[in-house]
């Protein structure tokens, strides 16, 4: 039902919610109650990663729901067992730790890489160097990391440990890289809510070096990035310099909520028993869906597929913008994270996108968000760009941008 300002709802007043309520999905469209189609080209913020209704995720998730919901972590759960081993051989990792969101597995990194140091004979080494426009949760100390003024005002003392950094500062990261304290580096590869801000692959590479060096951790989180929503199964294969631990979340569950925690076995050295625990992470639906999932992402040529769906969307759009300089600046991203650099302020292009019937969503440093389904196709390719240019269109006409 769409709900007007004015009714009372009973809900924390946390989101300024867009007056639409939809009610079924199937592949990359939506549809409301009253029989309203969009085109999904927000995901659920990068998570529906193949479209809605996706015929295996559906039956994986309904035969499991069958035969057993929940049984906690006491007891083996071999979904668990056959995803973490999937994930080992498919990325850098040895070792999994299951959660329920990304912002969990974010937690659950920075405890493995303080928990290393303590083993290691280094209890004094816990602090950890984030960057500027970093995005890592809403807990307490993933607010922390990511250092945001907006997300932190009114909830009493940060949690110690975080030092920022400026995004490309090479000189402050050398000297902050140093300090005793330091037990590692959290960076997104790409920045999803900061604006789709890439972090050159080469310097990638310097932080592996700067890590190696000093003795530090390498963390990534790859909460956005991850399960081949850049064109590769994790993003951080574009550079090749792989990290020590890497949080995964969103996509990874194809709308079921999970993450993950990813780490060598020498990064997980200090996550001994009773050091650490959820009761929901890894249960058995969750497994199911997401171990369907990686039966589509890992299949033969279906990343290379994606690779080549997004050069022709990100062509399309370079296009628009070279016809649109006064509504867009330039196109960002990766593979299938892509994000619409505006010259308008963002939220008018997402209203005139949602009026031509397309979802999308705002990122910072005035850009929109476009995160299709990887199973989009060409030819919806071309209705959505067909629906971008109008919602550009309507925009660079001074008469209507006046009204709007
Ligand atoms: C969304 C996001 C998170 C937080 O994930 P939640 O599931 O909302 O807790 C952390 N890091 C990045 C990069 C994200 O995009």
């Amino acid at each position: 039902m769409n709900q007007t300002p004015q009714d009372k709802s009973p809900l924390y007043e946390t989101y300024a919610r867009a007056p639409l309520a939809f009610e079924r999905g199937e592949g990359v469209w939506l549809e409301t109650r009253d029989g309203r189609r969009f085109m999904d080209l927000a995901g659920g913020i990068a998570v529906n990663l193949l479209g809605h209704a996706h015929p295996h995720l559906v039956s994986a998730l309904t035969d499991q729901a069958q035969k057993l919901w929940h049984t906690s972590n006491l007891y083996e759960i071999p979904g668990q067992r056959r995803l973490a081993e999937r994930l080992a051989a498919n990325t850098f990792a040895d070792r999994a730790f299951f959660t329920n969101s990304g912002a969990e597995a974010l937690e659950c990194a920075i405890k493995t890489a303080r928990r290393y140091h303590h083993v290691s004979g280094h209890p004094e080494r816990y602090r950890i160097i984030t960057f500027e426009g970093a995005f890592h949760g809403r807990t307490l100390a993933t607010i922390a990391a990511g250092g945001q003024a907006k997300y932190l005002e009114g909830f009493g003392p940060k949690v110690e440990g975080f030092d920022q950094l400026a995004f490309g500062d090479h000189e402050a990261l050398r000297e902050a890289a140093a300090g005793p304290e330091v037990a590692a580096i959290l960076i997104e590869p790409i920045q999803g809510e900061g604006g789709i801000r890439s972090v050159p692959p080469q310097c990638l590479v310097g932080l592996r070096e700067l890590c190696d060096e000093h003795g530090l951790l390498l963390i990534y989180d790859e909460v956005q990035t991850g399960v081949g929503r850049t064109g590769r199964f994790y993003s951080y294969e574009h550079s090749g310099a792989a990290p020590d631990i890497m949080a995964s979340a969103k996509g990874i569950g194809g709308g079921f909520p999970m993450g993950v925690c990813l780490a060598t076995d020498e990064a997980a050295k200090g996550m001994t028993p009773g050091t650490h625990g959820t009761t929901y992470g890894g249960n058995p639906l969750a497994m199911a869906v997401s171990n369907a999932v990686l039966d589509v992402v890992l299949e033969d040529g279906f990343l290379k597929e994606v690779r080549r769906k997004a050069l022709f969307f990100k062509q399309s759009l370079a296009s628009l913008a070279d016809r649109y300089p006064d509504v867009v600046e330039t196109i960002r991203g990766e593979g299938l994270l892509i994000g619409l650099k505006m010259q308008v302020p963002n939220y008018e292009m997402i209203g005139a996108l949602r009026a031509e019937g397309v979802v999308a969503a705002p990122a910072g440093d005035n850009v929109v968000r476009l995160l299709p389904p990887l199973i989009i196709t060409e030819d919806e390719i071309r209705a959505a760009m067909e629906r971008i240019e109008a919602a550009a269109a309507a925009l660079s006409t001074p008469a209507q941008r006046a009204s709007a």
